[in-house]
């Protein structure tokens, strides 16, 4: 049997993995090459990896480690409770005390009249869920002709079959027969890149009728649902102009389509408010959660439901669920997260702390000559990489190149911030102190003055024709 220790020399460890470990959204040959870096311990915004490296997490993990690493309390919780109840199904008339718990906390929490909540184990799971309700809930209302969910270009809604149909991501598209039929992908509002001569806020009015020419155009007796993240994060934390959520708003009042806003990352206070839709005052009638709703210690994600959605699904039988909707460990663990998000008012802290701090570290960095726009919602902004900041001109590279270069130097200099395109994202855990913004800050200079020099010296500071 192999042995695995955290004294196994990292070669070793990088030896198996490669030999055994198909990793996500990874090309497998070139990450061979390079050898993982293995992540061993971590606490706060810390993470150690098996050379001893300190390594300030400015990503949260995957958008999610909210309240940080290393809860104690979040430990116990899962302990008790596996040795009380570690599994039980609520399938067939049943159910469980943290079950029950988490779906009362989270009706508190939702706004409006989001009062029912269908669990997933993950964020993709949940969207998978909702293709179905949504469909389902016209079947029920008599109008079967309903079926077309409305996304966007540059969306993320998960990686299974039906959510990454959803989410409009190319690569994705590409590959396993995907997307799935009647889901229609309007252009997303990013006005940074794709705003040409226009001001934000008329582009932000023309991306959002977009939506409105499409359910002209299929009829509105076909439109199920709009789906959209309040702020787009896998997609490269794309805030909208403004003007954008308002006609949205507008316009899924007017036409009878159901809008879902996908809060796996902007839920549990990444925006400075419990939910995005708050933040950017949308009423959506289903909210897709994960990540943040148990900081990751736990895969557990879902869907909360308004009261009339809830009340047609509840008329029949919906056949469908997931072994572990509800698990009770996971259940319990994000009870847990959700106390300390609200007892230690660590949402005030990232509205009035962590979120202006990093904004004012954020706007220094666009006198680097590199840095274009910085945009920050709460804690999850992104700074536009560009080698004209006045014609926000893109780079005459296969888009993507600078960005990597930069997050190679980024992860050289012991920081953890991602690149998506020649765009940097970052999304720390939301209990991070001003000291710790510091030093995040002082690596991410550090790292884009080296990957300046290297786009240099390789002939990349060139502007696309
Ligand atoms: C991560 C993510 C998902 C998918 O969640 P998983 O738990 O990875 O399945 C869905 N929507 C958004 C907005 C996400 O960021």
């Amino acid at each position: 049997m192999v042995q695995i220790t955290n004294h196994m020399p990292t070669a070793e460890l990088q030896a198996l993995d490669s030999a055994h470990h198909m990793h996500p959204f990874t090309h497998a040959e070139g990450l061979a090459a390079k050898g993982p870096r293995v992540i061993t311990r971590a606490s706060g915004v810390w993470l150690t990896d098996s050379e001893g490296n300190r390594i300030i997490d400015g990503m949260a993990g995957l958008w999610c480690v909210n309240i940080g690493y290393g809860r104690e309390e979040l430990a116990e919780v899962a302990a008790r409770q596996i040795r009380e109840l570690p599994y039980y199904n609520t399938f067939f008339q049943t159910t469980h005390v943290p079950v029950i718990a988490l779906a009362a906390k989270l009706a508190e929490l939702a706004p409006g009249d989001l009062n029912h909540v269908f669990f997933a184990g993950s964020g993709s799971e949940a969207n998978d869920t909702n293709i179905r309700m949504v469909r389902t809930y016209w079947d029920v209302k008599g109008k079967p002709g309903k079926k077309i969910i409305i996304s966007r270009k540059n969306a993320y809604h998960g990686s299974s079959v039906g959510s990454g149909s959803l989410g409009g991501m190319s690569g994705m598209h590409a590959q396993g027969g995907m997307p799935i039929p009647d889901i229609y992908h309007i252009n997303q509002p990013n006005w940074w890149s794709e705003g040409g001569d226009m001001t934000p806020e008329e582009f932000g009015i023309a991306r959002a009728r977009e939506l409105e020419e499409a359910i002209l155009h299929f009829g509105e007796d076909r439109i199920a649902a709009f789906i959209a993240e309040p702020v787009q994060g896998a997609g490269g934390v794309i805030v909208a102009p403004d003007t954008y959520w308002p006609e949205i708003q507008r316009i899924c009042d007017k036409y009878e389509i159901l809008l879902i806003a996908d809060e796996v990352i902007c839920g549990f206070g990444r925006t400075g408010n419990w939910f995005g839709s708050q933040t950017l005052n949308i009423r959506p009638h289903i909210m897709t959660i994960a990540k943040g709703l148990s900081s990751g210690y736990q895969p557990i994600g879902g869907s909360i439901v308004c009261d009339e959605v809830a009340s047609v699904i509840g008329s029949v039988e919906f056949n469908h669920g997931y072994t572990y909707s509800g698990h009770p460990v996971a259940a319990a663990v994000a009870l847990e997260n959700l106390r300390i998000l609200e007892e230690e008012n660590v949402i005030r802290h990232v509205r009035e702390v962590a979120s202006p701090y990093l904004r004012r570290k954020m706007e220094d960095l666009t006198d680097h000559p590199m840095v274009g726009e910085a945009k920050l919602v709460g804690l999850m902004g992104s700074l536009a990489l560009t080698p004209d900041k006045d014609s926000r001109a893109k780079f005459a590279s296969e888009p993507g190149t600078v960005g990597y270069i930069c997050r190679e130097r980024c992860f050289a200099n012991n920081l953890v911030m991602r690149h998506v395109g020649d765009r940097m994202i970052i999304s720390p855990p939301l209990v991070i102190k001003p000291e710790e913004i510091d030093i995040m800050f002082d690596r991410a200079r550090k790292a884009l003055d080296e990957g300046y020099a290297k786009v240099k010296a390789e002939g990349l500071w060139k502007a696309a024709s």
